[in-house]
């Protein structure tokens, strides 16, 4: 699931709207962004609250580990 060769282009406000490439929302008019894995990353966190407080958990100990690093 983590590798879907297809659509490479989707809207930033419309996850449902995909392109083969660059171009402009149906809807909104916005350029298509390339899916990338970053993208899909984050919407793939969003679409689930746990994913949330699971990443913000992550950034929470990252966060304290640099603080410690710091010093
Ligand atoms: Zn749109």
């Amino acid at each position: 699931m983590a590798t879907i060769a297809a659509p490479a282009y989707t809207c930033p406000m419309h996850s449902d709207v995909h392109a083969a490439g660059p171009g402009k929302c149906p809807r909104c008019g916005m350029a298509l962004l390339p899916e990338d894995t970053r993208f899909a990353f984050v919407r793939h966190m969003v679409s689930n609250p746990l994913h949330l407080a699971v990443m913000l958990a992550l950034m929470a100990g990252l966060m304290a580990a640099a603080m410690m690093m710091m010093r």
